[in-house]
């Protein structure tokens, strides 16, 4: 066998040796080295063994043989990567400007083996026959303990260790000797963990049956691909189109051909009922990954994939890594989601990374929202995605419902100083009488947006941090101020700092305050609320959920968490506390995520066959995204936000790209961020990419570490990733930015 030469990523984050070295496979491993497997190779100086990711094999080496050292060993317990993985991995390197090792260990969302769940089991190995001869054997032994394992034997041949051992009372010798008699043996049976909590629901037998929009939607995408030419497919559906049938029908018949599926969804609604549907109509061909499970459990489900007893996987971006060997659809629900974007480095987006995967393998991949992202909207205006939609309520008498929207400056005009407008008021004591419920949704967590002096002014900040701190528990002993950023605590003053005013209250309102005011208002409602406090616990969201679709709150209170896919026939009323919260957050998305979350959450009411109403608050009822939202048309809503990106060259008309830095020295950062802007500037004047910055980020610092941030922008993406590269370059060659942390993010989703 000819000697192979096997190119190696060497597993240090370490920019410097960000590329592939190569080693020799020794003969005794010549013939089981692979793509993908982690190997331990000697490295540096003191030849230190060090973990490798196998990338690339040849007969011919690149190097003086002389100088290529040998593989040691196979790493026992590393998983290999799948070979169509890397080749993913090798795309996020050069699109978000990673180091191969980080991609690498971004699409194996699993590194190690995690020892397998045995189940133990006693066999019998007798025929009935010889199993009445050893009875009478026994018996004349007075073999009192083999009579009683027998005797449980001859009712059910295989019977469990732990009741052996346990309620039989066998001992190991006993054990042993029938062993040794040829009589039974113990027999240990792998098995996965369950990442269902044991809920054994069996594929439901009524079917919903598609309507025609539907049946449309799904012929177009199952006949592309079984003629070979699937693509991307934005599915536009208004809020309960029925977007989750579409996506089972297709994922089934593509899955009876013989090939698996990947359903992404955000995180928040894992938990709950499209997850339910899918596991109604696929039993135990369907498994869910979510940060809920344990390190085993999630092992155990990409086992599963690979050894396809799985076709479908449900979760959030991490899920886009599940090793399939024959993908056939990717379905991305509500692709506008911003937590599609990795916050961690490599900065990547799970729907583009999504359609590189499906390139590769020929598979279809489906964005569904009511709400597109104007990126994707604007890829299909142009062609590049095959538009599907769906313009009505797929349930038979459910109708969109109705939207006022109310200005809460006429409101305080007329001395209404309560967090609730008349209307709103008026409607909540309309629906608590006719027993229907209600959602309110307000945009923010904790109970008032920042604490202050009344008399100074004085604001309590983090101490760490460049942001005012938030109260929680107001008004009880418990109360304390909370930095959102750091975690950072204090217990709350009675008294001003600065001026011993004991007048200290909280501005603006939260989830906390609006549950108070509704108990205030009207006692005699039952409410829940959900927000990042009340759903810490495991199985909190699910359990909050129940309790509000079987009738037992009136009211639901909470955050965004409440307004994400969920369908309660009997909520005719949503409000919206205050729409425009997210509206003046400084960064170009803010428009498109306050008109997301308005008509998402309108979309929650009359989904039965009861009408539903939704009433809006703002101050800013004349802004485009307010009016779009209220008239639920993202037609006229994407007009508008298409040319306010296009005047100011945000995505998708320019992309931007992100140069983030932190420093515990100020000053140093400052001086770094200008010799660095002066560099990209420079690079950058040929192909005129406009350079914008340096400047303190919008919190200018976090952990007692400052933050600036420079932003380019561009046409054409490969000449910002050509800026990365420059800069990378400088980082390493030039000794004044060593150390100095600094990342990439392309075409953000939120402001630094
Ligand atoms: P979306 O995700 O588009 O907002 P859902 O998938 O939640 O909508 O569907 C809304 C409701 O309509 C659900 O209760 C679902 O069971 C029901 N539904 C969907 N399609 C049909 C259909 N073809 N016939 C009857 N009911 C349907
Ligand atoms: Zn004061
Ligand atoms: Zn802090």
């Amino acid at each position: 066998m000819s000697t192979k030469y096997v190119d190696i990523i060497i597993d240090i984050s370490h920019e410097a040796i960000d590329r592939t070295f190569q080693y020799k496979a020794p003969a005794e491993l010549a013939d089981r080295i692979q793509p993908g497997m982690q190997v331990l190779i000697p490295f540096g100086l003191g030849n230190r063994l060090r973990t490798g990711y196998v990338v690339g094999i040849s007969d011919e080496p690149s190097f003086d043989v002389t100088k290529i050292k040998e593989i040691d060993s196979i790493k026992a317990g590393g998983i290999p990567v799948e070979g169509s993985l890397i080749e993913l991995a090798s795309f996020i390197k050069e699109q978000y400007g990673s180091t191969m090792i980080n991609a690498l260990k971004t699409v194996m969302p699993v590194k190690e083996k995690v020892k397998r769940l045995t189940n133990k089991q006693v066999h019998m190995l007798l025929t009935k026959q010889e199993a009445e001869e050893y009875l009478v054997y026994y018996e004349k032994k007075h073999a009192r303990a083999k009579l009683r394992l027998l005797k449980e034997l001859m009712e059910d041949v295989q019977i469990p260790f732990s009741l052996v051992t346990g309620k039989l009372n066998i001992s190991s010798s006993t054990l042993k000797a029938m062993q040794a008699e040829h009589v039974i043996e113990v027999v240990e049976e792998e098995r996965y963990r369950d990442a269902w909590n044991g809920q054994t629901d069996v594929p439901s037998q009524n079917r919903e049956i598609p309507n025609t929009e539907q049946q449309a939607a799904i012929d177009r995408v199952v006949t592309d691909y079984e003629n070979g030419c699937a693509g991307t497919y934005l599915l536009k559906g208004v809020t309960g189109s029925g977007k989750t049938l579409v996506y089972m029908e297709m994922v089934e018949k593509i899955v009876a051909m013989g090939k698996q599926a990947i359903v992404l969804i955000p995180e928040i609604a894992l938990t709950y009922q499209t997850v339910k549907r899918f596991r109604n109509r696929f039993g135990n061909r369907v498994t869910i990954i979510n940060s809920r499970l344990s390190k085993g459990e999630r092992y155990d489900q990409f086992e599963k994939a690979k050894n396809g007893e799985v076709s479908v996987v449900i979760g959030p971006r991490s899920a886009l890594f599940t090793p399939f060997r024959e993908l056939g659809i990717i379905v991305v629900d509500e692709e506008h989601e911003t937590t599609y974007k990795s916050e961690y480095p490599p900065k990547y987006h799970a729907r583009e990374v999504a359609i590189e995967r499906a390139r590769m393998t020929g598979a279809a991949v489906v964005l569904g929202s009511a709400t597109p992202s104007v990126e994707s909207y604007y890829h299909a205006m142009k062609g590049e995605y095959q538009l599907l939609t769906l313009e009505k309520r797929a349930q038979e008498d459910a109708s969109l419902a109705e939207v006022s929207v109310v200005d809460l400056r006429e409101e305080l005009k007329l001395g209404n100083r309560s967090i609730f407008s008349s209307q709103l008021q008026n409607r909540i004591t309309d629906r608590l009488e006719k027993k229907e419920q209600i959602m309110l949704f307000i945009n923010r967590r904790g109970f008032a947006g920042f604490i202050s002096c009344r008399s100074c002014g004085h604001v309590f900040r983090c101490p760490h941090c460049d942001v005012s701190l938030t109260e929680h528990f107001s008004g009880t002993p418990k109360a304390k101020l909370v930095c959102h950023y750091c975690g950072y605590e204090e217990k709350k003053q009675n008294s001003c700092p600065k001026c011993q005013s004991a007048y200290i209250a909280g501005f603006g309102i939260g989830t906390q305050k609006v549950e108070e005011q509704v108990k205030k208002m009207f006692p005699q409602a039952r409410t829940l609320r959900m927000d990042t406090d009340t759903t810490k616990n495991k199985d909190a969201h699910e359990t909050i959920l129940n309790q509000f679709a079987n009738g037992e709150a009136d009211i639901l209170v909470g955050t965004q968490m409440i307004v994400k896919g969920h369908d309660f026939a009997n909520v005719t009323l949503v409000g919206v506390i205050a729409a425009d919260l997210t509206l003046f957050e400084n960064d170009y998305k803010s428009a498109e995520r306050t008109f997301d979350l308005l008509t998402q959450a309108a979309g929650r009411a009359g989904r039965g066959a009861l009408k539903g109403e939704v009433v809006i608050q703002t101050y800013a009822p004349e802004h485009y995204c307010i009016e779009a939202a209220a008239k639920q048309d993202y037609q006229t809503f994407y007009e508008k936000e298409k040319a306010y990106r296009s005047l100011l060259s945000y995505p998708p008309f320019c992309h931007v790209l992100a140069v983030f830095m932190e420093d515990a020295g100020q000053d140093r950062l400052v001086s770094l961020s200008e010799r660095l802007y002066e560099k990209l500037s420079s690079w950058g004047a040929d192909e005129q990419v406009r350079v914008i910055g340096p400047c303190d980020a919008t919190i200018a610092k976090v952990n007692d570490r400052y933050r600036r941030v420079i932003y380019l922008k561009h046409e054409q993406y490969a000449y910002l990733v050509e800026m990365k590269n420059r800069t990378e370059v400088l980082l390493e060659q030039d000794p004044a930015f060593k150390e100095f942390a600094l990342s990439f993010d392309f075409d953000p989703v939120h402001s630094y």
